[in-house]
């Protein structure tokens, strides 16, 4: 099938783009890697009277790493931030979600803060933003604000964004001294949205015992679902911690529906031992071992 007809916007800079969208307010969709709004279209699940493609703002093809934290700005791709180095040594748990993103060459257009602003609850990046807390910074002519990920995702292929703003960037907390992280799932191919999901981050103390355990789950509710673990795990040394315990815990608070896929039992069975493998991962990789 072919879209529904639009206007199309192809602003050359920010103040360009975020005035277009303004004029369009509920009317406009930002059109960023078109991964995932190119096939709405064509489906007709999306109509929108004007498409603002951002893809000529190099502006935003920014990948900022300190100390803090990686930022990365609307236009950089997921190849791109999976390839950094230096994004990997700051935050790996980026690199590790997005080789489970799709297919290269989807990876290849396809954006980090696009995927945010879909908000698919199957998808990796929403996980990883929530388990990390970090924020997404929106914008409108002349105003600017930062929105953490707590409040960002609101229900299936919903987030903060409002009419008229777009999405500029999103931030994600650095890895910490003595923590870890790790990514696990099931899909039926390699490269399909995952039956289920988890992204988990460990954090030890000076002792080498769990000071803090949380997951985020993919798939198995209307958002990602971040699930502190902490108190089952028992603030122990990793090598006697309960995971068996702590999986359950994890298990016992996502509600998942059946589709075509998998059942919901099937999929809250998966999340349970997902759980536990990613949280021995992420453990591992806190002790350096
Ligand atoms: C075959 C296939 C398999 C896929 N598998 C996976 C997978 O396994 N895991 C996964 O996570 N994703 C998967 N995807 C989706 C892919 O990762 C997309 O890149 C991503 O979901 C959206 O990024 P995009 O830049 O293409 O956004 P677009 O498709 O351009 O936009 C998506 C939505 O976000 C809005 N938007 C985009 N950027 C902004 C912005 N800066 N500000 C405000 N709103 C914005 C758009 O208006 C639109 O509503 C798959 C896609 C395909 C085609």
């Amino acid at each position: 099938m072919k879209p529904p007809p639009f206007d199309y916007h192809a602003p050359r800079s920010l103040g360009e783009a975020l005035d277009a969208l303004a004029e369009a307010g509920e009317h406009g969709k930002v059109l960023a890697g078109g991964q995932s709004l190119i096939p709405m279209l064509n489906m007709r699940l999306a109509a929108p009277a004007h498409l603002v493609d951002i893809n000529r703002l190099s502006e935003l093809a920014t990948l900022d790493v300190g100390p803090d934290g990686v930022r990365v700005g609307a236009l950089a791709r997921h190849a791109q931030v999976e390839r950094s180095e230096r994004v990997a040594a700051v935050q790996p748990l980026l690199r590790e979600a997005l080789r489970l993103v799709a297919h290269p060459v989807i990876r290849n257009r396809g954006t980090v803060v696009g995927s945010l602003a879909h908000a698919d609850p199957a998808a990796e990046l929403p996980a990883v933003l929530a388990l990390l807390g970090g924020s997404v910074r929106l914008a409108r002519p002349g105003v600017t604000r930062d929105v953490p990920a707590a409040d960002f995702f609101v229900g299936p292929l919903e987030s903060a964004v409002e009419s008229g703003e777009l999405a500029v960037s999103a931030f994600f907390p650095a890895l910490l001294p003595r923590s870890g992280t790790a990514f696990r799932e099931v899909a039926r191919r390699h490269g399909d949205y995952a039956l289920a999901g988890i992204a988990a981050l460990v954090r030890l103390d000076d002792d080498l015992r769990i000071t803090s355990a949380t997951v985020a789950c993919v798939s198995v509710g209307p958002v990602p679902v971040v699930v502190d673990v902490t108190a089952a795990c028992g603030h122990r040394p990793p090598a006697t911690a309960d995971w068996a315990s702590a999986a359950w815990a994890v298990q016992d608070r996502v509600d998942p529906e059946t589709d075509i896929h998998a059942t919901a039992d099937y999929r809250r069975h998966l999340t349970g031992v997902l759980a536990e493998q990613a949280l021995r991962d992420a453990a591992r990789e806190a002790t350096g071992a």
